[in-house]
């Protein structure tokens, strides 16, 4: 039995008529939250786990716990296609005969995605323009072939656009778009009783990762959907890692404040020779990342770097398939 599979699988009634449960995951962010909410006819469930057999044992057990059958859900929503969030769906729309609904930005990306061979040349080419070596390229992809086998192409039923509603008998449940962690993500807001189901744009003690998409400007959207939430009523933030937690307004000025860093970081690398997004991400992490993690990171910083051409603080120069930047408009 492999460690993870010893914790999670509980589960609890957070607001009124909107349960928590918690499933393992087997790397580490440990846990990912789904969400039973309470309809005015059955029930609504949020996110679906991973596709594991652990995953699915955790969610059956609370089903069982709460005296739930799969039949009572009638409808599915997907905050976003992560694997820890979407893996178990088409199990579970099997299983319960409910609808899917997903937004028509992450349903988009998820073809691509979906698509391995495309996807893989376009990552190739990708981090090679970032002047990351055919060496960790070869690391990267090997390092991802596990992951990627967890995304499948999912047809959903309705393509959420923002603005849907859920009635609850505590009042309508309403998806907010709020793109930057995947470009189609969304949270759920309840306006009555001043909670927010937030995905994982706000997570209590994690700074989302933001990767760069492209013809996206994935950071500036982010920070657009945190203006929007900071402009809402909440008090409570059931988020998709971690417990429940309140003072949306201070975590939002904080990470912006991070991100205003990183950028401010970026700008003085650049200003002292660093030329490539692979020379940039070498400095700022100045530590070695797995090829999984290293991933990540490039693209953290071609997030970064998309957001600082656009307010003409940084400009790319691109030729012989690599992209060098420079500080100034151009
Ligand atoms: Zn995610
Ligand atoms: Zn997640």
């Amino acid at each position: 039995m492999t460690p993870y599979l010893e914790i999670g699988g509980d589960y609890r009634e957070v607001v009124p008529g909107i349960h928590l449960l918690e499933l393992p995951l087997p790397f580490s962010l440990g846990l990912v939250n789904v969400y039973l909410v309470r309809l005015d006819s059955g029930y609504l469930l949020i996110d679906c786990g991973l596709q594991t057999d652990a995953c699915f044992q955790a969610l059956t057990r609370a089903m069982e716990g709460l005296a739930v059958d799969w039949k009572d859900i009638c409808r599915i929503l997907l905050t976003h296609i992560h694997p820890d969030h979407m893996g178990l769906a088409p199990k579970l729309v099997a299983l319960t005969g409910a609808p899917l609904d997903l937004h028509r930005a992450d349903h988009q990306l998820l073809a691509e995605i979906t698509n391995l061979d495309r996807h893989r040349e376009w990552q190739r080419e990708v981090l090679a323009e970032a002047g990351v070596s055919p060496e960790m390229i070869a690391l990267v992809h090997s390092s991802l072939l596990e992951i990627q086998q967890n995304f499948q192409l999912l047809v959903p039923d309705r393509l959420l656009a923002g603005g849907e509603t859920f009635p609850t008998p505590h009042g309508p449940l309403t998806v907010l778009w709020t793109p930057g962690h995947s470009p189609g993500h969304v949270c759920l807001y309840d306006p009555a009783r001043r909670v927010l189901i937030s995905g994982d744009h706000i997570l209590e003690h994690i700074s989302p990762n933001i990767g760069w998409q492209p013809g996206r400007d994935a950071l500036g959207e982010f920070l657009s959907s945190l203006d929007l939430i900071a402009g809402l009523d909440v008090d409570l933030i059931l988020p998709s890692h971690g417990a429940p937690f309140s003072g949306h307004r201070e975590w939002v000025r904080k990470t912006q404040e991070h991100h205003a860093e990183r950028c401010a970081r970026i700008v003085s690398l650049v200003d002292g020779g660093a030329r490539t997004a692979n020379q940039i991400a070498e400095r700022l992490w100045n530590r070695s990342l797995s090829p999984f993690h290293y991933r990540f990171a490039i693209f953290e910083v071609l997030a970064h770097l998309e957001y600082l051409e656009r307010r003409s603080v940084l400009c790319a120069n691109r030729s012989n398939g690599v992209c060098h930047w420079a500080c100034g408009a151009g």
